[in-house]
């Protein structure tokens, strides 16, 4: 019933990629296997205590029950700048530079609704997460692809942008450190973006929900807001899903020019009525308190990083590793499709990765691996990945 209604909008959305390998996974499940989950992007550890007793004593606080601000808590927003001005240098205006978002997902998907009309176009990065495209396409307007390849470091090269598509593009879309690929992006990157924005008079929009998770302490990834000039084209799009394991809380912000803030604001006091008090105060707590916890998951991270490199290694996947997020970007062997890969490996090792198309053509020939499991899990899971290989 109703399909006939169904929009415009959602009918064009791209086939779900990850349906057969669900499906896969639960007959794996079915008939008993041992699953070992890289697939989501979701960290396995939970939120630090000190985040989770600053909510518990919020959520008994009756001034936390009512319809919060639109644009978050004066005082979640003053926690946000004083981080950004101790982690990136960066001072920004906590009255009129930052919002908070309900996830950075909410953030970006909301974010096309302030500045594209029908027709209009979008830079959006291949691989990528999905949400810019989508985002973009939900608005009525097209997404231009900007291949991500390995031999320019998973970097868009702007030089390669025709003229007149960037004379016609509202909005770049870039992402560092990068999901699927775990690139870091370079302050000479950053700065070329910058020009470029400025050149044809486009919007940055950097996606950043990954610059607390890196291996190494002398490359730290930077805030695009660090760029010189950035302030006067961009927005950055961050979360602490994943910094302080707190996706399930749902609790983002968006920092940067202060119109282009001000209308994604606008969007969304027409869409949603703000976060929850108590999860902006325990956001707070997080932002505010010892950052010991993210180091904490950095050495965490670093120690199955490298057991699933040097495991992949072992059974003939040449790897390289990240520089920054939780995710491994391999190579498939024998230049197989990444679904069928990724399908092999789940029937015949119970081992669930996600196939590089998932995150658009550019990311054929790769699979993602989420470190987001314990390393003993991880040396079972490449274990069984050599035994797969040798089958093929
Ligand atoms: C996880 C993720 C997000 C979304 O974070 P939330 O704050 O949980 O919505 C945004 N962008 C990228 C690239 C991500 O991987």
């Amino acid at each position: 019933m109703f399909e006939d209604k169904i929009a415009k909008r959602i009918l064009e959305l791209p086939p779900y990629l990850f349906a057969e390998l669900d499906r896969k996974r639960e007959a794996a499940r079915a008939r008993g296997m041992d699953i070992i989950d890289l697939g989501v992007g979701d960290p396995d550890r939970p939120t630090p205590a000190h985040i989770v007793a600053a909510m518990q004593r919020e959520v008994a606080d009756a001034k936390n029950h009512r319809y919060p601000s639109y644009e978050g808590l004066l005082a979640f927003r003053e926690a946000v700048a004083q981080w950004y001005k101790g982690r990136f240098g960066v001072k920004l205006d906590p009255k009129t530079e930052i919002v908070s978002l309900i996830g950075a997902k909410e953030g970006i998907a909301h974010f096309p609704l302030a500045f594209i009309n029908p027709g209009d176009l979008a830079l959006v990065p291949s691989p990528a997460y999905p949400v810019y495209k989508i985002g973009t396409q939900f608005a009525g307007g097209k997404a231009h692809i900007m291949p991500l390849a390995p031999e320019n470091g998973f970097i868009p090269d702007l030089d390669a942008i025709p003229k007149k598509v960037a004379e016609r593009a509202k909005i770049i879309y870039i992402n560092y450190p990068n999901n699927p690929t775990g690139a870091v992006a370079t302050r000479a990157f950053f700065k070329k973006v910058v020009a470029f924005a400025k050149a044809h008079d486009i919007i940055v929009a950097h996606d950043a929900p990954y610059s607390e998770i890196y291996y190494d302490e002398n490359h730290k990834p930077m805030s695009f807001l660090e760029a010189p000039g950035a302030r006067d084209v961009g927005i950055e799009f961050h979360s602490l899903s994943k910094t302080y394991q707190m996706t399930g809380w749902r609790i983002g912000f968006a920092v940067g020019n202060a119109a282009i803030v001000s209308a994604l604001g606008k969007v969304k006091t027409n869409i949603d009525s703000g976060l929850f008090e108590a999860v902006q105060r325990a956001g707070i707590a997080a932002l505010t308190g010892d950052q010991k916890c993210t180091e904490e998951s950095r050495a965490v991270y670093l120690e199955r990083r490298d057991a699933l490199v040097s495991g992949l290694k072992k059974a003939g996947i040449n790897v390289k590793p990240p520089k920054a997020a939780f995710y491994v970007f391999a190579p498939t062997p024998f230049g197989m499709k990444s679904a069928d890969f990724c399908g092999r490996l789940l029937d015949e090792a119970g081992v669930v990765t996600t196939p590089g198309v998932g995150f658009g053509p550019e990311g054929e020939g790769y699979f993602r691996c989420a470190l987001t499991v314990p390393v003993a899990r991880i040396e079972e899971a490449t274990e069984r990945i050599r035994g797969v290989m040798c089958e093929i």
